[in-house]
């Protein structure tokens, strides 16, 4: 009864509810009926996951030898045996044939008993393979299933979901409807658990350690989000103080809610851009109910997740065309695709890399793929016949990138043009500022952009050297390191030189102590999970901006990222002491 555990506060709120343990029903898929029309059917996909499985463990294997030697490959052989067993294929097409159900469902079945006989086997060395028959069973459901998760697919009850971690391929094919809160082991405030989490409006909790071997699945527990607390199996007096916790936040969010149609703006009437960052069109209703005036970033990678063939143009031009009349005349900045990193993809196989977060990426695969960034920019460019659409390059390092980034788009508009198709001839182009290198040269950065929008996650983890979902270091990952504020306020600076507005769409956004500094130092806008946008414009209309300026200004008299923090906090304190409850 009522064990807590901590870990970090990401997404506020209060949820009780049954969990699902992720980790540990990885093998638990939906039965479902076939016909024995469907079996052949079924019998092709299974090959077919078999065989990207090999292929893909080829090609580790053959990296893995490259690189480190191929003692080290060895293990993959073990994995190769597991997937070329007669016995295990024949067990699974048996199944399906003699019980007419879909081939995962066969799969896991027939995997967990291999997994069950490895595991009582008494000799250590057949007891290891275990793991390997574990990751197997994975990467086999994984190409089944396009990589999701079944389990999270078709929920029957409001679930909180525990794991390890949650990957973006997981939250984009989960049941959002039923998914009341997350809590995982790793993660920071800027992993892709906390930011989704934010933006779906409920709470989270990361980095609690030993997590997922405290709860079961089926275990009652709270999360409360504002203070980063998991309660497992919460007793009666305990779920009545978290539901006056909830009560209290409830109230607190609806009488935000009044500001909806008023505007953003300073005491002394200057307007502070805020708008919302998506993944999914679906998001859109959320982002009109909040009030935000457009979107500041949509991360359009989540299109190609959990597919096994490439978006078309249409497709992409249907959903960005979508977006952009929704919001009517409000602008919405679609950042071309950032995959890599943690963002994999089933339809592109993404070479194996030891340091993904410093790899072949966002805009680097693009412009060694320009196939599928031109598709993308022909997409973006026709939908901007419809709205107010600008584009945005994610991790741009040199001016190289932008130019032959923008060089791409002008043969975009020309194949458009061939083919009478209309699209704004002067759809803003603008470059995201989240690596080092670029924030040195955004004076040259500016004269060639039309935009400016600082994703701070990346510039923060890049800058201070700090992975953003490492729990063990999170407390290094500090918005406030002076250096961190410096290298915004030259930004800031340099675009405003060179009269190129600049907006902030990292995470730093959605915390108050720290856009009332971005807001001082003079960011045109700010983008953040449409849920915080009514937070973030009652700060807005708590200031002027000569008291907004002035606290940017002394915040910068001090010397480390810890005295900044407390500085701002007790300056939102100050100017709207509700925010800070
Ligand atoms: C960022 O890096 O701040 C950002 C907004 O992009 P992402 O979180 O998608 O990397
Ligand atoms: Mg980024």
């Amino acid at each position: 009864m009522n064990r807590q555990l901590i870990g970090i506060p990401v997404s506020p709120g209060v949820a009780i509810a049954k969990a699902l343990v992720l980790h540990a029903e990885d093998f638990t898929i939906p039965e479902k009926k076939i016909t024995q029309d469907d079996v052949p059917k079924e019998i092709a996909r299974f090959e077919d996951a078999l065989t990207k499985t090999r292929q893909a463990l080829i090609a580790i294997r053959k990296k893995i030898a490259d690189e480190i030697g191929a003692e080290h490959s060895d293990i993959f052989n073990a994995h190769l045996l597991i997937l070329e067993d007669r016995t295990l294929i024949e067990d699974v097409i048996g199944e399906v044939k003699t019980k007419c159900i879909n081939v995962e469902a066969a799969f896991s079945h027939v995997i967990q008993k291999y997994y069950n006989a490895f595991h009582a086997i008494d000799d250590e060395y057949l007891r290891e393979r275990v793991s390997d028959v574990r990751d197997i069973g994975r990467r086999v459901l994984h190409n089944l299933l396009g990589r999701e998760r079944a389990v999270l697919i078709d929920l029957a009850e409001p679930t909180i979901v525990v794991a390890h971690d949650i990957s973006p391929t997981d939250t984009a094919a989960m049941d959002k409807e039923k998914v009341v809160a997350f809590a995982t082991e790793i993660g920071g405030p800027t992993s892709h658990t906390a930011i989704m989490a934010r933006s779906l409006g409920i709470p989270a909790v990361v980095g609690v350690d030993v997590l997922t071997h405290m709860v079961k699945t089926g275990d009652l527990v709270a999360i409360d989000g504002s203070h980063g607390l998991v309660i497992v199996e919460p007793d009666q007096k305990k779920i009545e103080e978290l539901l006056h916790e909830r009560e209290r936040y409830d109230e607190f969010t609806h009488g935000l809610e009044r500001l909806r149609d008023l505007p953003a703006e300073t005491k002394d009437k200057k307007r502070i851009v805020l708008q919302a960052n998506i993944e999914i069109p679906d998001e859109i209703p959320s982002v009109i109910a909040q009030g935000a005036e457009g979107i500041g970033l949509y991360r359009t990678e989540f299109f190609y997740m959990n597919r096994t063939d490439l978006p078309t143009e249409d497709e992409q031009y249907q959903a960005y065309r979508y977006v952009a009349e929704q919001m009517k005349n409000h602008s919405v900045v679609i950042r071309t695709i950032d995959f890599g990193g943690d963002k994999f993809l089933s339809s592109i196989d993404l070479p194996y890399e030891t340091n993904p977060f410093l790899g072949w990426r966002a805009i680097r695969f693009c412009l060694a793929r320009v196939d599928i960034f031109k598709t993308q920019l022909r997409a973006i460019l026709r939908a901007s016949a419809h709205g107010k659409i600008k584009v945005m390059f994610p991790m741009i390092s040199n001016l190289n990138e932008m130019r032959r980034a923008c060089q791409i788009v002008a043969e975009a508009k020309a194949e458009l043009k061939v083919k009478n198709m209309p699209f704004d001839e002067k759809i803003p182009v603008g470059a995201m500022i989240e690596i080092p290198s670029a924030a040195l040269i955004s004076d040259k950065l500016a004269q060639e952009s039309d935009f400016f929008s600082i994703g701070t996650n990346d510039l923060i983890q890049y800058s201070l050297a700090v992975d953003r979902i490492n729990e063990k270091i999170a407390y290094l990952y500090e918005p406030t390191h002076p250096a961190i504020l410096r290298m915004i306020q030259q930004i800031v600076e340099n675009a405003h030189k060179n009269k190129i507005e600049v907006a902030v769409c990292g995470e730093m956004s959605s915390d108050m102590a720290l856009a009332l500094l971005l807001i001082g130092f003079g960011v045109d806008e700010l983008s953040m999970s449409p849920f915080v946008v009514p937070k973030v414009k009652k700060l807005v209309r708590s200031v002027t901006m000569k008291q907004a300026r002035d606290i940017a200004a002394e915040a910068m008299h001090y010397e480390t990222g810890a005295e900044i923090r407390q500085f701002a906090d007790s300056q939102v304190k100050k100017v709207a002491p509700e925010l800070m409850a």
